[in-house]
């Protein structure tokens, strides 16, 4: 019988594991222990709404302090596990507290990368990861005129919408050749730039910072690569996270830039499930290749199956990956994954800033970006996970509705 089970890593993935479980009809003992000092919140609004001053703290949080008195989850806060005795079953806190376990679920999520240049501590210099830094963010804002923003993935053009929304003169420093490389078509990449640009924003492509610059010991410029200073008297850096493994690999895990899960979300030990930001998971279409996936719908669904694993129930995690996106008025919306696409069509306006790209392999649909166009990405999330398709040649046709264009 599992009585007790150890869920480490209070965010998304960890609540929804605490959930899931109580739904499944567990009714043993969860512990939910995170190091952070806020209950389970919501990170997407931190380089959105919340960044912004038009979303609380309040509206931040997953639940209200009673869901996990009534579902009987004991929520430990401010609480770093350090160490992991699988045969024991025994879990250490920072402060020696002893956790005692049947089975573990590790929820760590993931931390930001560190800018490694001469400068990179100096006061100004922000990353955007957690509550905290939120907070110290929005405070340095006001009276920030120039602002740079190291890193054009979503995090980094988020927080450039923000801050150029708020009337700062804004620049992205991107050392790739394009915005979202990793994740969109360079065409979708150089509507970014573009829309970014008619906003007033400054895009350096192909460009790194070198150093940063200080006066009385706060930044005031950066000095990129090729030579250009830019005046900055705040630096945001969103230069991609990294899994936080240290404690599935202390504990003997198989770790593979992250923990490595198969797609019943267990890891290399049969005591211990894994989900969220924190693993890597075999790609669903690209057999033998592990991907990180980082975002809400990956820590939800992977933990629903988490949970049921735990509870010795068969659960597959074969969900359709989706994601969003919000740069101004730009509602980036996003399913399936389109790694390994031979073929993109574009559906609508880039102009008018309103289309989809329909990214095709060997003829079939596998997953779409739309900006500004809710109903395209609604149709295609519906398509994959029915394992339906749209002719490609037919999809760009915005008089036809995308819906009657579906194929088995
Ligand atoms: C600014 C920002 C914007 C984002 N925007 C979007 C978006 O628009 N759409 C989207 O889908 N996703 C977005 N994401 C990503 C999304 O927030 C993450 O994918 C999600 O939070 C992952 O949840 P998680 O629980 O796996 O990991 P995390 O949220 O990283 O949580 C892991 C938790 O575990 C804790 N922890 C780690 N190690 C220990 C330990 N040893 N002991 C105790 N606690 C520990 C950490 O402190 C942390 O609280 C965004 C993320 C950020 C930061």
């Amino acid at each position: 019988v599992i009585d007790r089970i150890l869920i480490v890593g209070a965010s998304q993935a960890g609540l929804q594991v605490a959930v899931s479980l109580r739904e499944l009809g567990f009714t043993g003992s969860i512990a939910l222990v995170g190091d952070e000092t806020h209950a389970p919140y919501q990170r997407p609004p931190l380089s959105k709404a919340y960044l912004a001053g038009k979303a609380t703290v309040e509206t931040l949080s997953l639940r209200t302090p009673e869901f996990y008195t009534e579902h009987g989850i004991e929520l430990l806060t401010g609480t770093r596990v350090t160490a992991l005795d699988l045969d024991a079953g025994k879990a250490t806190a920072e402060r020696g507290e002893q956790l005692g376990f049947d089975q573990v679920a590790l929820t760590t999520g993931a931390q930001v990368r560190r800018l490694k240049v001469p400068g990179a501590d100096l006061a100004g210099v922000v990353y955007l990861r957690d509550l905290t830094d939120a907070d110290h963010l929005a405070a340095l804002m006001p009276a920030a005129r120039s602002v740079v923003v190291v890193g054009g993935g979503f995090i980094g053009l988020e927080a450039a919408a923000v801050a150029r929304a708020a009337g700062k003169d804004v620049t992205v420093v991107e050392t790739a050749p394009r915005l979202i490389a990793r994740a969109v078509a360079p065409l979708v990449s150089d509507f970014y730039r573009e829309a970014h640009e008619r906003r007033g924003t400054r895009i350096l492509l192909d460009r790194s910072v070198a150093s940063l610059t200080a006066a009385d010991g706060r930044v005031t410029a950066a000095n990129l690569d090729d030579g250009t200073t830019l005046a900055a008297d705040l630096v945001v850096v969103g230069i991609g996270v990294d899994a936080r493994t240290e404690l599935a690999a202390a504990a003997g895990l198989t770790v593979d830039r992250g923990v490595v899960v198969d797609p019943h979300a267990r890891t290399s030990d049969p005591r211990v499930v894994a989900a969220g930001d924190c693993t890597v998971l075999p790609h669903p279409a690209a057999p033998g290749q592990l991907i990180r996936l980082e975002s809400v719908q990956n820590a939800v669904d992977q933990s629903r199956v988490a949970a049921a694993t735990l509870l010795g129930q068969q659960a597959v995690y074969d969900a359709v990956p989706w994601f969003w996106s919000d740069q101004d008025d730009l509602k980036l919306q996003i399913a399936g994954l389109s790694m390994g696409y031979d073929h993109v069509v574009v559906r609508g306006d880039t102009e008018k800033e309103r289309f989809s790209a329909l990214y095709y392999r060997d003829r079939r649909l596998i997953a779409a970006d739309s900006v500004n166009r809710a109903p395209d990405y609604m149709v295609v999330r519906r398509a994959l996970a029915a394992g339906h398709t749209i002719p490609a040649e037919l999809a760009t046709n915005t008089d036809v509705s995308l819906k009657s264009l579906l194929r088995p």
